[in-house]
């Protein structure tokens, strides 16, 4: 017998109707045979009462009186209720299922509360239930300490749960459920031609999620990279096969991967741009700037270094500090407000000639100044106004031809 593993998102529990969908997917694999790990998040988003946010916002005029432990047994209740809701549904069904606290399913971590990593996975209870032939309803986003403590993941952790269970399970795939088709080429809130990508290899999506599309939370797909466990990321409201996510070789193997230089686009916005000059100042500028930066927990991003100066971006959240304590320092710098970094992005475009090329005319046949720029083996930044973003997005989604199927 084929595993399963099958996580579903807050938006796809929130209400009955959606519930019903879930059903649907949880059934339709069942009737294929497949034993199904099912890995459930807190209901609905923020706002609505037993999302994670709603259960922050009960101690949240206490200030920060609520220790980081009991922090997370308040956290770790969102998913408990989606676990409990669905396995009722389920029985009702005529369907047995049992629900199972992160720590029940055997998920071990380290005491860090609110952030705990995942040490090991005791997978005999799962087994167990899986030959007995129940359906296995798994509270993501958390896990337990040895001591028997209820730790979380950090925040969007379900889909860390799930794929380290497809990976300590040996799944023949994890499913992760949205309110999305799949991964698309670009955010459609900005461009309005984006389409669904039918694969991604483990790199370009880890490349996607790290440059702000909120597809699948990074930490999830280096474990299951790690483990070769494939991951599909796909719409709990249709019956669409989503986004395959795996290795390259295993997709060129398929058939399904063309080395297309550029796969999709992702950005982050609301940043600013800092520039340090140092002419003819202390040797040591460089090292000042980054300490100052460090030691005030501002974290930097697009960075260059030069002889001449610094050049590098804060989130416009953290400028008035930033600024506060480089003119502590002496520095007159240079800041430009709500940048937006774009990240081109796409496993083909090692040593393939031309790339930036594209980008660089794209950008200048649209008016758009490039502020600084930087790449990797498969991703190429440029940093533009943020004015300028929905017209960027555009002409590169169209100049790399990401619109076509
Ligand atoms: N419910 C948790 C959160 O909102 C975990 C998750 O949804 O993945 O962060
Ligand atoms: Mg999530």
């Amino acid at each position: 017998m084929d595993l399963i593993v099958q996580k579903f998102g807050g938006t796809s529990l929130s209400d009955e109707q959606s519930r019903r969908h879930v059903l649907r997917h949880i059934i339709r694999e069942r009737e294929a045979g497949n034993g199904l790990v099912v890995v459930v998040s807190a209901m609905g988003r923020s706002g609505e009462p037993y999302a994670t946010d709603s259960l922050l916002n009960l101690v949240l005029r206490n200030g920060n009186a609520l220790p980081a432990r009991e922090r997370d047994l308040l956290l770790s209740c969102g998913e408990l209720i989606s676990a409990s809701v669905l396995c009722s549904l389920l029985n009702a069904e005529g369907i047995p299922s049992v629900a199972l606290t992160g720590g029940q399913a055997g998920i071990m971590t380290d005491d860090r509360f609110g952030s705990a990593r995942i040490a090991d996975i005791k997978t005999e209870r799962v087994h167990k239930h899986l030959s007995e032939g129940l359906v296995v309803v798994v509270t993501g986003f958390q896990g337990m300490t040895s001591e028997g403590e209820i730790t979380t993941l950090g925040r969007g952790g379900s889909d860390t749960s799930a794929t380290a269970l497809g990976a300590a399970l040996s799944a023949k795939v994890v499913d992760i459920y949205t309110d999305v088709d799949g991964i698309l080429t670009a955010d459609p809130r900005w461009v309005s031609n984006a389409r669904p990508l039918p694969a991604v290899s483990y790199e370009e999506i880890c490349n996607m999620a790290q440059n702000g599309a909120k597809v699948i939370h990074p930490r999830a797909v280096e474990i299951a990279m790690k483990a070769g466990i494939p991951v599909r990321v796909r719409s709990t409201f249709s019956d669409g096969e989503g986004t395959l996510v795996t290795n390259a070789e295993a997709l060129r193997k398929q058939g399904i991967w063309f080395d297309k230089t550029v796969t999709g686009l992702a950005h982050v916005h609301q940043v600013t741009q800092i520039g340090v000059i140092n002419n003819n100042g202390p040797a040591d500028v460089q090292l000042r700037v980054f300490r100052a930066m460090a030691s005030h927990g501002i974290s930097v991003d697009f960075i260059n270094v030069m002889p001449s100066g610094v050049h590098y971006t804060v989130s416009d959240h953290d400028t008035p500090n930033a600024i506060g304590l480089l003119e502590g320092l002496g520095f007159k710098p240079q800041i430009r407000r709500a940048c937006a970094k774009v990240a081109v992005i796409g496993g083909g475009m090692n040593g393939e000639p031309g790339v930036m090329a594209v980008i660089v005319e794209a950008l200048t046949n649209s008016g758009i100044p490039i502020l600084q720029s930087a790449d990797s083996n498969t991703t190429i930044w440029v940093l533009i106004s943020e004015e300028d973003l929905a017209k960027a997005l555009q002409a590169l989604h169209t100049a790399f031809g990401l619109h076509l199927a």
